[in-house]
């Protein structure tokens, strides 16, 4: 990890993966499994050691219960209920029981014995063939790990609880931990591990806050409450930052505001190009919440509801019911804008925890069990969000579409399925729009091969980059080593997605781009000039992808595109295609 500075000043260099810069103290969020030493407890320090664990638990319900007061303020009560079962564990007469049983059999510490019969409790509730109790095993899990460090003396992290204004730095991101990031006070998001497309970034971007990924070893270096300036422009954290480098960087600040400040006055103008072609700009969104945000970024509807997240957000699968509360707030608060609905992405880099039973540890996550493979072997699941998004479909604008379809086959399954939900609810009286259109993802090389017989069976495309890019240049868009060879602008990249388009209008077929290739102007004016209908991208980025399309002409766009077609080299493309931007971003 290269570094420079001057006194104690230390300048650490990451990929920026969000823009923006923040200066401020360091929450520190190390996720390790908790280790503890293994000892014998002599006869006379008994009573002692049994004291010791009944204090550990009543301080572990002291903080669950504060946890739950103020989740239940800031999110509501529904949010606050999941800590009712976290409570109940540390109830459990039998649990506790076994515990000093297994202590005065032993004479083992308390945390070894604990943690014994905790384990055997998780994996006896995670073999139960029911599965409400089946979850109750990812509850264990989380109270025994905060038992063992209150024994400890370690105090736990939440990202959900941040005391005051903080730069988040981690050795890594759960979508789960990023679905929890307490948002009104996380500056920035910094992490060891992680790609420009990880899910904590996802989120950092829908928060207008910088976040750099690919540190390496920076939590090691930092402490909490360090003072930090992180810059998501060049990619750096300055640690303890001398008093030139702040005034450089609140002159800096002052300057970007003035910027952003413009870009957001000109976003409330149509998103036209200067030769009268309509780009529909649309948002990316995670959750009902964010539907405010699609408003204020003056996007045109929602091009991609990432559902999943209301499976992660909790650890808790959704019924019916409460997916179509979700999908008719959005139907209904777009008014006639469309709303984008996935169906189900969980696997690969989106596990769902506290489920074994639906997800096993995989050698391959990203070529696994993941998304219409999930849905198509757990055809409830599947059902009960297809009728949800149909029902909502009444209600607004509603468009559906599948990710990670690898070929036709799949297709037309996951159709069949939906086809079936349709005859159950028109049995059932409940109305639906029975023109909703029905879209394909195209994110696996397989699927824009075969791109010509799925738009016959398809409404529109929607290009997730993200994953396209990954699955046709193999590399893992997790793995900072690997981070520098994700290059969207590889020919290999270019003809693809040309392909697609082509097949796509050949049978009428708009194409839209959702993943995070279209929220950059460098690569908008490329997609656009590939043929690229739509583009859909995490809202505050809306304002500058739109004033790239109000400043440039669609004829140039395909000359650009045109001419990277015929080139050989990802960073002589990227050259030209930045130098497109940066000729018509001008602002005086
Ligand atoms: C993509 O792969 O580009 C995409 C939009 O989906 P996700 O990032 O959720 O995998
Ligand atoms: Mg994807």
């Amino acid at each position: 990890m290269p570094e420079s500075g001057t006194q104690n000043e230390i300048v650490v260099q990451g990929i920026a993966a969000s823009q923006g810069i923040a200066y401020g103290q360091v929450f520190l969020y190390v996720k390790n499994d908790v280790e503890f030493p293994s000892y014998q407890i002599d006869a006379d320090k008994r009573v002692e050691e049994i004291a010791r664990f009944e204090q550990a638990l009543l301080v572990t319900r002291q903080q669950i219960q504060k946890i739950q007061a103020e989740v239940e303020k800031n999110l509501g009560n529904e949010e606050a209920r999941i800590f009712d079962a976290h409570l109940l564990v540390l109830e459990d007469q039998a649990l506790i029981a076994e515990t000093i049983r297994e202590f005065e059999q032993t004479s083992k510490n308390i945390e070894v014995c604990f943690n014994n019969v905790s384990q055997r409790y998780i994996k006896a509730f995670a073999e139960i063939d029911d599965e409400y109790l089946r979850e109750r095993a990812g509850d264990i899990r989380d109270v025994a790990q905060r038992v063992i460090q209150n024994l400890l003396g370690q105090t736990g992290q939440n990202l959900a609880r941040l005391a005051d204004k903080r730069i988040i730095i981690a050795n890594d991101i759960t979508p789960s931990d990023a679905a929890s990031i307490d948002r009104s006070h996380a500056i920035a998001v910094v992490t060891d591990s992680g790609s420009k497309t990880s899910h904590a970034v996802i989120v950092a971007r829908s928060m207008r806050c910088p976040a750099i990924v690919g540190m390496r070893d920076l939590t090691k270096r930092v402490k909490d409450g360090d003072w930090v300036i992180v810059d998501g422009y060049d990619g750096s954290v300055i640690i303890n930052p001398a008093e030139q480098t702040l005034f450089r960087y609140g002159k800096i600040q002052i300057q970007k505001r003035g910027i952003e400040q413009r870009l957001h006055e000109a976003n409330r103008q149509p998103s036209i190009t200067l030769d009268g072609v309509a780009v529909p700009i649309r948002a990316n969104i995670e959750k009902v919440d964010e539907l405010q945000l699609v408003k204020d970024n003056c996007a045109e509807g929602v091009g991609l509801f990432r559902s999943e997240f209301l499976y992660l957000h909790n650890n808790h699968i959704p019924s019916e019911q409460e997916q179509y509360m979700a999908y008719k707030a959005a139907a209904e608060s777009m008014g006639g804008d469309s709303v984008t609905i996935r169906t189900l992405d969980l696997g690969g880099d989106k596990p769902m925890a506290g489920n074994p039973d639906l997800f096993s540890v995989e050698a391959n996550p990203f070529l696994g069990f993941r998304a219409i493979r999930f849905c198509l072997e757990h055809v409830d699941l599947f059902k009960d969000q297809l009728r949800a998004i149909l029902r909502a479909s009444a209600h607004g604008k509603v468009l559906l579409m599948y990710p990670m379809i690898s070929g036709a086959g799949e297709l037309e399954r996951a159709n069949a399925i939906l086809d079936e939900c349709r005859a159950e609810l028109r049995r059932n009286g409940m109305p639906f729009d029975e023109d909703m259109q029905v879209g394909t993802m195209i994110e696996i090389p397989s699927a824009a091969a075969t791109a010509d017989i799925l738009a016959r069976k398809s409404d529109f495309f929607s290009i997730g980059t993200n994953d396209l890019i990954q699955y046709t240049l193999a590399i893992d868009r997790g793995n900072d080593r690997i981070a520098h060879l994700y290059e969207p602008t590889h020919p290999a990249i270019l003809r693809v997605i040309h392909n697609v388009v082509a097949e796509a209008h050949k049978q009428k077929r708009k194409v839209s781009v959702c993943g995070e290739m279209a929220s950059d102007p460098v690569y908008a004016a490329l997609l656009l000039g590939l043929g690229v209908d739509e583009l859909s991208m995490t809202p505050p980025l809306i304002a500058s992808v739109k004033y790239l399309v109000r400043a440039m002409k669609m004829s140039d766009a395909r000359a650009l595109a045109g001419k990277a077609l015929k080139m050989e080299s990802p960073v002589e493309i990227y050259a030209m295609c930045e130098q497109f931007a940066n000729e018509r971003m001008v602002m005086e």
